[in-house]
């Protein structure tokens, strides 16, 4: 099964580590074709090459648009060898068969992600590459396909162990990666044009590209991966770790759920943080300082908060390192961190410290996917967001200008949590959450006795929960959820309405004497 490698067409847009494999090829008496860029690159390094154009008679034109589309390139690509009647034709017309093709395509998505134009976007929409790399791909019982500059080595050992020529195994794995590319490539096009079409596309794809290899899932026994999706957006994908072990699987999700919700919270209205658990928030709060806000954030759980993971919506200082260094905490995530809080940091040397340049917009248009037996289940991501235009308040009392804004905060933060999800907040700060539950009422017991412990433990004449509000993520489908959160002291409720049974649930709220509002939003998150 080796093939030997005689004649290799380069063409590449990221030339790195082109020099050296020409010169590899060259040393192997490879002949040498390529287009305009990579030619000249080549020839620049000493190497002899020769210009597509001229092989195929026609020159590169329409801004490159056609260079490398002609059968003399494809039928040299996808001829078999061994067949008599592909042999004869190439014999007739004159084509000489191309045994690797080494190309990487125009950079769409880099082009995308720095915010071209359109017309640039377009432009960067490579065909004659996808269209190479998927011939020679599909004769892989012949033909070498490199994608990417990584298997350049490879390709290079093979061919230095084997005389010059390759054997089936790695050609069918470059063809596999090859496919795989193409594959990423169209979706990351699809994609973006998604964005850019009048009203919701028919169809959609969505995918990534591998980015990171974990050292386990969920659990040990679990092989796991981290795809990108080209997007580039400020996140985990995307933040500078600059200290501590290697992100796990479930690191990446508790830090991507962290830095999602602290993102809804805009710098320019104060600092914000949250502190999450598996993937639920522990503590979130708002504070006059960044430290305030971790403490704050702190105090509604100090319990859960430990072995957790903390966003902020502010670059991190050296005073709130300082104060984050007071427990162990996995991960820790901001918008930058200034050179004190990277020196508080540097005696921990567990702490992962990540940062982005800036924080995530909660308004933008995403996929979201999940895998069921058999297919998968893709929705949009839940940007849904109310103003206070949007509440109808249903209870006799209407709310406090205070309730109203912590029934705000609440709301936002709910959307973060596992359905059924219950949020005591108190002045811009959780004093409880209820998590998960299989029923609205225990996500409204649990959330209360946790702040019930919380009260013990610090000494508290009575749990934070006393004069707070409370938001649902969903409708009370009966009033003893209401009237638990009363007990508890709650004195306002945000929540989406909409049961058969509002009026109960609006009778007795009244009766507590609660002012509730009503959003018509639903934040499940299940
Ligand atoms: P170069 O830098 O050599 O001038 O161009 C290399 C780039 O051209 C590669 O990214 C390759 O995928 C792309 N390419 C090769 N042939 C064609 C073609 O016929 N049409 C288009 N649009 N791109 C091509």
């Amino acid at each position: 099964d080796l093939v030997a490698v005689k004649r290799a067409l380069l063409s590449v847009s990221d030339k790195t580590g082109l020099e050296g494999l020409g010169k590899a090829l060259a040393g192997h008496g490879v002949e040498l074709l390529s287009t305009g860029g990579t030619a000249k690159a080549l020839r620049d390094a000493g190497l002899e090459v020769k210009d597509v154009a001229e092989v195929t008679g026609f020159p590169e034109m329409m801004d490159g648009r056609v260079k490398t589309l002609h059968p003399v390139v494809h039928g040299g690509l996808l001829a078999l060898r061994d067949n008599d009647d592909h042999v004869a034709a190439m014999n007739e017309h004159n084509i000489g068969g191309i045994d690797l093709v080494v190309v990487n395509l125009y950079p769409f998505e880099a082009t995308v992600a720095k915010g071209a134009a359109y017309d640039e976007v377009i432009e960067n929409i490579d065909i004659g590459g996808p269209a190479m790399i998927r011939s020679a791909a599909k004769n892989h019982g012949f033909v070498n396909v490199v994608v990417d500059v990584e298997d350049y080595a490879a390709v290079i050992e093979e061919m230095s162990a084997n005389d010059g020529a390759t054997a089936y195994a790695l050609r069918q794995r470059l063809a596999q990666t090859a496919y795989a590319r193409t594959t990423a490539y169209d979706t990351a096009v699809s994609t973006w044009m998604a964005g850019q079409v009048d009203g919701t596309p028919r169809r959609r794809t969505f995918g990534g590209t591998l980015a990171q290899t974990l050292r386990y899932g969920e659990n040990p026994h679990q092989s796991a991966a981290f795809y990108t999706d080209g997007s580039n957006r400020p996140g985990v994908a995307t933040a500078r770790q600059h200290q501590g072990k290697e992100l796990s699987y479930n690191n990446i999700n508790d830090t991507d759920a962290a830095f999602e919700l602290v993102s809804e919270f805009a710098p320019d209205a104060g600092p914000a943080c949250a502190i999450i658990k598996h993937a639920n928030p522990c503590g979130v709060a708002t504070g006059k300082t960044l430290t305030e806000a971790y403490t704050r954030a702190f105090d509604c759980d100090r319990t859960s908060a430990f072995g957790g993971i903390i966003a902020l919506n502010q670059p991190l200082d050296g005073e709130t390192a300082e104060a984050i260094s007071g427990i162990f905490t996995e991960v820790v995530i901001a918008p930058g961190a200034d050179a004190d809080a990277i020196e508080v940091f540097s005696k921990k040397k567990n702490l992962r410290l990540l940062t982005t340049d800036g924080l995530a917009d909660p308004t933008a248009a995403q996929l979201t996917a999940r895998q069921v037996s058999g297919g998968w289940l893709v929705q949009d991501k839940d940007v849904g967001r109310i103003t206070r235009d949007d509440l109808r308040v249903v209870t006799k009392r209407a709310p406090s200008e205070q309730e109203l804004n912590d029934m705000l905060f609440a709301w936002t933060v709910a959307k973060h949590v596992k359905s059924n999800a219950i949020i005591y907040v108190k002045d811009g700060a959780t004093v409880g959450v209820g998590a998960g539950q299989m029923s609205r009422v225990d996500s409204t017991r649990i959330a209360a006795r946790k702040a019930q412990d919380m009260a013990e433990a610090m000494g508290l004449p009575a749990p934070l929960t006393q004069g707070s509000v409370v938001a649902s993520d969903a409708f009370f489908p009966f009033a003893d959820g209401l009237i638990t959160a009363a007990k508890a002291g709650a004195t306002a409720l945000i929540q989406p309405g909409g049961s058969m049974r509002d009026d109960e649930v609006i009778a007795a709220a009244d009766e507590a004497g609660l002012a509730m509002v009503f959003t018509g939003m639903r934040h499940f998150r299940h």
